[in-house]
């Protein structure tokens, strides 16, 4: 039989590959549907039929660091900026609860604005709402992760992007990689559900470095990992760089739902944006989470990480409706539930 399809099966039944077999899977292209296949059933075995929604609010497009494939990057002096304030994201999160999402994502730039007290206020209001807050607001001090936590945050998101190290300064121009590792161990240390996660097709990325990409997510034990597609921002250095591939993202994910089971992946808007089904099709090859913009108006446009993201002129409630609608039509349910990481070897 074909050796990538034989590893893919022992794959699924031990949750385990090594780096040279990962790297093989990923340079074939003959086995995508078998890969696919195989991590929709690990999906079902370990997370069930439930298609967790987390309502996404893009609070700020301010941000103080330079990524090079970033719209929201300092450098940027083609966007408009916006940033709301502490009692108009608490609003928002109040009409995210009211559509039915028990999770409330806070993502921005990294916008100094917002001071341990301006968050603590956002966290604890929203927390009252009896929701689960997953906060993404890039690299922050010990003190701060740990006031955020203290405030009543859950979760915290922050991408390693690449596990290249030469990639990741040329690409993260003033950031370092040490940094990065230290903001996930701290989180780590203070009790949070960790998300990561990288970029596929980065310009001089390598099949190699993403196999250790998705080694490296075992690693560290991170409880949600999101793997997006690199897309080029016009208003960016990277502006006539190649877009990275739907399907090596697609894989990259499906091997991550094969090789840690029971952690939380969701269903990427960037893979949208490169597929009208994008986000369906991730459904039915390991991913269980959906993260639905419940930012309004203007906003949407403007926070432009990368140029075609879905949805801009939708309202929140229709978006709800929209996924909903996908989601029960490919045989899934909507979890009614926060959607925290239940770990297999936890279960009874
Ligand atoms: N400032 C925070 C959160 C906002 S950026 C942070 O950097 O962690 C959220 C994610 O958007 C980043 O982690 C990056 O992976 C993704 N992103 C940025 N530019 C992108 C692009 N051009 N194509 C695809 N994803 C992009
Ligand atoms: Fe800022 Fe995050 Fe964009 Fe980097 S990826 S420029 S930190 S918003």
């Amino acid at each position: 039989m074909n050796k990538i399809i034989e590893n893919i099966e022992k794959a699924e039944a031990t949750n385990s590959l090594t780096r040279e077999e990962i790297i093989d899977i990923l340079y074939d292209n003959e086995c995508n549907e078998v890969l696919y296949k195989a991590a929709d059933r690990v999906r079902k075995k370990y997370m069930g039929d439930e298609v967790q929604l987390r309502g996404l609010i893009e609070f700020s497009n301010i941000c103080k660091r330079n990524c090079m494939y970033c719209g929201l990057r300092s450098g940027n002096k083609n966007i408009e900026r916006y940033r709301l304030m502490p009692d108009d994201i608490i609003e928002l999160a109040k009409k995210g609860v009211h559509y039915g999402y028990r999770t409330i994502v806070l993502q921005s730039g990294e916008d100094d604005f917002y001071t341990i007290d301006k968050m603590k206020y956002i966290i604890s209001n929203i927390k009252k709402l009896n929701v689960a807050v997953t906060v993404s607001v890039g690299e922050k001090t010990f003190e701060e992760y740990k006031a955020y936590r203290e405030a009543g945050a859950d979760r915290y998101l922050i991408r390693i992007e690449t596990t290249d190290k030469k990639l990741y300064d040329a690409m993260d121009p003033g950031m370092s990689h040490e940094d990065r590792k230290r903001c996930l161990r701290d989180l780590k240390k203070l009790g949070y559900e960790v998300g990561s996660g990288s970029l596929v097709g980065l310009p001089n990325q390598t099949i190699e470095s993403i196999a250790d990409d998705i080694l490296f997510f075992k690693e560290i034990g991170a409880d949600m990992i999101g793997i997006g597609p690199f897309i080029p921002n016009a208003d960016t250095p990277l502006k006539d760089a190649n877009s990275g591939d739907f399907h090596l993202s697609l894989k990259v994910m499906a091997l991550i739902r094969i090789l840690l089971k029971d952690i939380n992946i969701p269903a990427t808007t960037a893979m949208e944006t490169l597929d009208k089904n994008g986000r369906i099709i991730a459904l039915q090859s390991g991913a269980n989470v959906v993260m639905p913009n419940i930012t309004e108006g203007e906003y949407r446009k403007l926070y432009a990480l990368y140029p075609g993201k879905i949805c801009i002129n939708d309202t929140p409630a229709h978006c709800r409706g929209c996924i909903t609608g996908k989601i029960q039509g490919i045989g899934r349910t909507v979890g009614k539930g926060k959607g925290f990481r239940n770990k297999a070897s936890e279960k009874k």
